[in-house]
């Protein structure tokens, strides 16, 4: 039996999927749609809005209000480093823990619009303390969380000390707007690299397996990784310390990386504020749950290029059609 819902349909198992196929950006497309790439560049729940605009200004906030002073961070001292741990220990929990609680703590939208249908996983020994949470949160604090902010130490002692190459606003106007457009991509490209890396036999067995411990995944599931894994999923920001750009950019960029994931692993295709805030990712449950497709992001079609893409309509085929 199906339940008809405004998106999508439940099965008869429960599980949720959306009505319509998984779809790429259409600035990919071939042949170009102008009309139809500018509405996903501008409208509500597009490229811009809100997603990645909100990112753009929680990184001007932290680096103007939350970010140790450049003359202060000329040398390694735990000072700063430990400040700017716990500044991101406290964005962790409130965005991964915030829609944890909202969304499996008080089950405010119950099952509507979830995935699988059941919840997180207890007494099951393939997890941290045989419970899917704990581990998942276990792992996001004590590796990947370090991780990000090693990442973020290093590009700031380095920046510091001069050895970042920068551009301001007025230097290049146009370069320095087009990062913010081009730091996704470039983070789509690098994922896609990544992932299909690990998933090779042995990085698999002993690295990504513990990401993919969770084929029912929520928010803490985002960073809940490998410690090789982390440090290679963030060195994403790594381009920084190449391509010229600006301390916003570049926080821009790290906090998208560490932060995304939380929305990316709900779950739930985004029941909040009646639909209209648009959070989680089919498309990615759909690796947990098949494993052998969907390796990048519904950003640019480097799955479908590759053979690996399923779009969640039909059956699905353990080798997808290209
Ligand atoms: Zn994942
Ligand atoms: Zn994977």
């Amino acid at each position: 039996m199906k339940v008809s819902q405004e998106f999508g349909s439940y099965d008869a198992k429960g599980h949720w999927h959306p009505g319509y196929p998984s779809e790429f950006a259409p600035l990919f497309q071939w042949p170009i749609r102008p009309l139809k790439t500018l509405k996903w560049l501008l409208q509500w729940g597009g490229y811009l809005y809100p997603s990645n605009l909100m990112y753009v200004a929680l990184g001007l906030i932290t680096v103007l209000w939350f970010q140790p002073s450049l003359a202060e961070a000329k040398n390694l001292e735990f000072g700063w480093i430990g400040y700017m741990l716990l500044r991101n220990f406290i964005l962790l929990w409130v965005f991964y823990g915030g829609l944890h609680l909202i969304f499996y703590t008080l089950k405010l939208f119950g099952n509507k619009q979830k995935y699988h249908p059941s919840f997180h996983q207890e007494k099951n020994k393939k997890f941290l303390f045989h419970n899917q949470v704990y581990d998942n949160v276990f792992r996001s604090n004590v590796f990947s969380l370090p991780l990000w902010t090693f990442w973020e130490v290093m590009y700031w002692w380095a920046a510091a000390n001069g050895l970042v190459p920068t551009v301001t606003f007025e230097q290049n106007p146009v370069w320095f707007v087009s990062l913010f457009f081009l730091i996704p991509l470039w983070r789509a490209v690098h994922f896609y690299c990544i992932h299909r890396l690990i998933h090779w036999g042995p990085l698999m067995r002993h690295v990504h397996s513990v990401h993919h411990k969770n084929p029912n995944p929520g928010p803490w599931t985002g960073l809940s990784m490998h410690p090789l894994e982390g440090f290679l999923y963030l060195s994403v920001v790594a381009i920084h310390f190449f391509v010229p750009s600006s301390p916003w950019h570049f926080f821009f960029h790290s906090q998208h990386v560490a932060i995304g994931p939380a929305a990316g692993h709900l779950g739930f295709e985004g029941p909040m504020l009646k639909g209209t805030m648009i959070i989680g990712d089919y498309y990615h449950y759909l690796h947990h749950k098949f494993v052998s497709c969907n390796f990048g992001l519904n950003t640019i079609p480097m799955d479908k290029w590759w053979g690996r893409y399923f779009d969640g309509i039909g059956e699905y085929r353990t080798k997808p059609k290209p």
